[in-house]
């Protein structure tokens, strides 16, 4: 299993700062001598002290729960109930600021962005140094995290573009395989921020013939998941402009994913919490809403919750975990009833000239989006497809499904 390299870096929230957990799937009779409210979708809501996050994720482990939302509750960030939303101070050298642990990359970073260094015709052959499974026991599909060694060529990408894959062999008319596109889930340093490697989560396809109601496993995301660190991969690219991050370092980032969608988040969040550069050094607010389905396909959770407990104040975790949780009409927990839940804040955030809103995963995401969407801006007799028009032409609306 994927393990995360930000466990054990030392915290700098202070002590007596006020945590709210949704847990769901409490023992029946276990709440009774806890300080919480249980709601009638069957989450339970905690008022946890930072000091005692620990012992109390233990606690509601062994009482058979799962932490679902982590919201920060303290004078500078609003709770999810509170309506008006102060955008986040810039912190003092003593609070949570965002990157000052990891390494020093300089200016020298070159500013254009990288495009097809790497063709089909003659792709840059990498080698496979991991391949870490990423759904934990019990959740639903195979995804991997992919690390792939640069060292030997001129491949250089940034945060938001994605690479291309082929796979060997030949299709069903003899003809070699075509690339397959996967974002990059590194930052442009790599995990070992070394720049010398790059990162994708890649989930296997896997589905049922229509007609034949065999089933079906896909090509490029079979071969992926099932590379042995040593081999060799054709890789091409880097692609991509429409996911790259503002260079604004007080922007507001809203990334909505669901699935491997989160591959280009997680590259922004590392860019934005984990590394030091000395041309970057992000101030500004990122929020995550992540879909899965259960909570065991959390991908790269314990590292998300770890960032959202070291940076509050910058970051907020919203998980919508649709066979687990239900919407306040009883049905299932999707994004967009995330997003109709926080409408007035989401508003009052996407009217700021520097925010910019991130969509990432299955092509089916976009609709659901937009109706959340529509219900926020309803509120405010705003019509929302003139809005996303708006916002689109100031480039600050990016989509990335397929
Ligand atoms: C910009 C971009 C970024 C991407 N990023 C990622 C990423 O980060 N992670 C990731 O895992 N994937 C990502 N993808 C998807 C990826 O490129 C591949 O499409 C995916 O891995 C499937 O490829 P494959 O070779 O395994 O499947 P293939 O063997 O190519 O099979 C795919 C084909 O199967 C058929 N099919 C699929 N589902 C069904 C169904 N339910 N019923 C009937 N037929 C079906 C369709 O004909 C489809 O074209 C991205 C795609 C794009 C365009």
């Amino acid at each position: 299993m994927y393990t995360s390299s930000l466990m054990g870096r030392s915290s700098s929230v202070s002590s007596n700062r006020l945590f709210q957990f949704e847990v769901v799937g409490l023992n029946p009779g276990s709440t009774a001598n806890m300080n919480c409210s249980v709601r009638r979708s069957g989450s339970v809501f905690m008022t946890v002290p930072y000091s005692r996050m620990n012992q109390e994720m233990k606690r509601i482990a062994r009482l058979g729960g799962k932490i679902v939302n982590i919201v920060p509750l303290n004078a500078d960030t609003p709770s999810r109930k509170e309506s008006v939303w102060e955008p986040a101070p810039i912190p003092s050298p003593a609070s949570s600021t965002p990157g000052t642990e990891g390494k020093v990359h300089k200016k020298s970073e070159d500013q254009k962005i990288p495009i097809n260094i790497y063709r089909p015709k003659d792709p840059y052959i990498g080698k496979c140094l991991s391949n870490e499974k990423l759904v934990a026991e019990g959740g639903s599909g195979i995804v991997q995290h992919l690390t792939f060694d640069l060292s030997e060529g001129d491949l250089k990408y940034v945060e938001g573009q994605s690479i291309g894959i082929i796979p060997p062999g030949t299709d069903d008319k003899g003809k070699p395989h075509k690339l397959r596109l996967y974002s990059i889930a590194s930052t442009r340093h790599g995990d070992e921020e070394e720049d010398k490697t790059v990162s994708l989560c890649v989930r296997q396809l896997e589905y049922k013939h229509p007609e034949t109601e065999e089933t079906v496993y896909g090509v490029c995301s079979t071969y992926l998941c099932n590379l042995e660190p040593g081999a060799d991969v054709a890789i091409t690219g880097p692609v991509g402009k429409e996911m790259l991050l503002p260079d604004d370092e007080e922007a507001t980032v809203i990334m909505m994913g669901t699935g491997t969608g989160i591959a280009p988040f997680r590259a922004y969040l590392w860019r934005m919490f984990k590394e030091k550069h000395e041309d970057y050094n992000f101030r500004g607010f990122a929020w995550l809403f992540f879909g899965i389905p259960y909570s065991q396909n959390i991908l790269y959770r314990e590292e998300l919750e770890k960032i959202q407990q070291e940076h509050p104040d910058h970051f907020r975790l919203t998980y919508a975990i649709s066979r687990e949780q239900k919407n306040p009409e009883g049905g299932k927990m999707y994004i967009q009833d995330r997003i109709k839940e926080n409408a007035d804040e989401l508003w009052e955030l996407i009217q700021k000239p520097n925010t910019h809103t991130y969509i990432c995963g299955l092509k089916g995401m976009e609709g659901g989006i937009d109706e959340g969407m529509s219900a926020a801006a309803g509120k405010f007799d705003v019509d929302w497809k003139d809005y996303q028009k708006k916002l689109k032409k100031e480039h600050r609306w990016h989509v990335e499904t397929y």
